[in-house]
Formats: C-alpha cells, sequence, structure tokens
C-alpha cells in the first residue's frame, strides 16, 4: 500500500461522501439516512486495508472465491478493526456456504432455489459458529424482466418474501435494485420506489433500499435509497484481472 494510493482513496471517498450529503439535503432527508457501500470487487486487500484506516466500515464485494480470500487477509492485517462486507453480486447456490461465512447480506437474491441455498448455509454457519446474526437478505427486483441483469419481477416478491420467513437463519431486509441500462435513471428510480411502497405495506420490516451506484446515485437517494454501492467513483476503474 503506498501513501499515494491512500491519498487518492481518501480524496474520492471524501468526494463520494460529500456528494450523497448534497444528495440527502436535496431530497429533505435526514443526515444519516443514507448508508455508503464502497464496493472494493476487482481491488487488492491492501486498499480494503486502506480504506479501513480512512474509517470506512462498510464494504461489497462480488465475487467468490475472491472476496473470502480478500477478507481473511484484510482481517488479519487489521484485526482490531470490525467491519462489515455484504454480498453485492450474483450468487452461485453452490457458493452460499462460503457466503454465508463472511456477508452481513446478500443484496441480490432473486430466486426461491438461491433463498432455499442461503437459509441452509445461513443455518450452518450459525451453528459451526462462524456468524452470530442472520444473514440479511434484500430482494433483488427486476424493473425490465431482462434474466441476464437479474432480479425478481414485482408479481414474484410477496412468494420470495415468505420464502425467507420461513428460515430463522435469514431475515428480509428489503429490496434492492440496479437501474436497467438505456433507460433513464429518474425513471427507473422512481418505477422501483414505487414497488418499495407497494411492499411495504404488506413488508413494515423490510425497511432497506439499496440503489444507486456511482453513474446514478443521486437519483437513487432522491427516490428514497437507504444504501448506495459505489465503486468507481471512490476506487477508480475496474481492472481487467482480478487480483
Ligand atoms: C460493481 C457493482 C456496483 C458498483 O458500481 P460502480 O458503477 O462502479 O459504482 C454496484 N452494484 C453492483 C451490484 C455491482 O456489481
Amino acid at each position: 500500500m503506498t501513501q499515494a494510493r491512500s491519498a487518492e482513496l481518501s480524496a474520492a471517498l471524501t468526494a463520494a461522501r460529500n456528494r450523497v450529503d448534497a444528495a440527502v439535503r436535496a431530497a429533505g432527508r435526514a443526515e444519516g439516512d443514507v448508508t455508503l457501500l464502497v464496493v472494493t470487487k476487482f481491488f487488492p486487500a491492501s486498499d480494503v486495508v486502506a480504506l479501513l484506516d480512512l474509517g470506512v466500515r462498510e464494504v461489497g464485494e462480488s465475487r467468490e472465491p475472491e472476496a473470502s480470500r480478500k477478507l481473511v487477509e484484510v482481517s488479519r492485517a487489521r484485526p482490531d478493526i470490525a467491519f462489515d462486507a455484504d454480498m453485492i453480486g450474483r450468487v452461485q447456490r453452490k457458493k452460499a456456504r462460503s457466503v454465508a461465512r463472511w456477508a452481513r447480506r446478500v443484496h441480490s437474491v432473486d430466486s426461491l432455489d438461491l433463498i432455499e441455498a442461503l437459509g441452509g448455509a445461513a443455518r450452518r454457519s450459525l451453528d459451526d459458529g462462524e456468524r452470530t446474526a442472520p444473514l440479511g437478505v434484500l430482494l433483488q427486483m427486476s424493473l425490465d424482466g431482462d434474466p441476464d441483469r437479474g432480479g425478481l419481477v414485482e408479481a414474484d416478491l410477496a412468494a420470495a418474501a415468505d420464502r425467507v420467513a420461513c428460515s430463522d437463519a435469514l431475515r428480509l431486509d428489503g429490496l434492492m435494485v440496479i437501474a436497467p441500462l438505456g433507460s433513464p435513471p429518474e425513471a427507473a428510480m422512481a418505477d422501483a420506489a414505487a414497488i418499495r411502497e407497494r411492499f411495504a405495506a404488506s413488508h413494515p420490516d423490510a425497511v432497506e433500499f439499496s440503489a444507486g451506484m456511482s453513474g446514478d446515485l443521486e437519483e437513487a437517494i432522491a427516490a428514497g435509497s437507504t444504501c448506495v454501492r459505489v465503486g468507481t467513483a471512490i476506487m477508480g476503474a475496474r481492472p481487467l484481472l482480478s487480483p
């Protein structure tokens, strides 16, 4: 970890926090309403350590086994700093067990099969003492029904929520959205917010709304996001090869 990289991350982090704060104010929302989740996928453990040293306590990862390996390295480097890591990328069923070892929550849950797999994996992690709290679940919504981008269409959200409720090793935290490519972010975020409002009527405790990335965090915060997932704006362009 070079001093230069640390200074670069510090400046970018401050700029991203300022963007979030400005968007929160512009939306007339309360300070602290929106969590900034720093997305560290593709970047090395040394960057995560630098972020911890800069006060970051929540990071997002999207790939196994990259995430598991990296987070072990980070914990070894900073054993006294407690932090949370969220899984934001697609999870293959066979990776559920390893994700349940480290993830506070999974943002990208979009099938009954995956809920089943995560429930079993989280149960075993709890029993083995690898985790102490249930695994948080955010149901990823699909606004356009495009299976390549993942997500559940609105009509399927209730059944998925019921399935999450069947497992005491899972906790339904809320909903997540990735704005579809090629549609204006304001419109996508407004659609997502409308779905969220209808969902809240039957699931009032699932208050989290993970929405917004480097390019559309302002629109997401205006639409009620409680967690923006920011990678590029803080870390820089992702390297082509994983570390
Ligand atoms: C990579 C990723 C992000 C971060 O995107 P940026 O545009 O780099 O901020 C956010 N959400 C998900 C699901 C991702 O996979």
